[in-house]
């Protein structure tokens, strides 16, 4: 083998090496802000008019005097709005 072709081999195999360590931190960094963004979904909120609690992810919410308020279904987000 000539010493240039064990340049190139050397230069793919530090390639293949980037490759897969890259692989693994850009993996890595997406995983743990999905997670977080997952995680705000999954937040527990209660609901003000009957005091139940609901998944902020899946709930109606309203905004009244700048905080977001959020409810289980629409008739308690009406109930809510349509008091002073
Ligand atoms: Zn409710």
């Amino acid at each position: 083998m000539s010493p240039a072709r064990i340049i190139i081999l050397a230069i793919l195999l530090y390639l293949l090496y980037r490759l897969l360590f890259g692989k693994k931190t850009t993996s890595s960094r997406p995983g743990v802000g999905g997670q977080l963004e997952k995680d705000e979904h999954n937040v527990l909120v209660e609901d003000p008019v009957c005091h139940t609690y609901v998944v902020q992810g899946q709930s109606l919410s309203a905004v009244k005097d700048g905080k977001t308020y959020y409810f289980c279904c629409e008739e308690c987000r009406r109930k809510f709005l349509e008091q002073n």
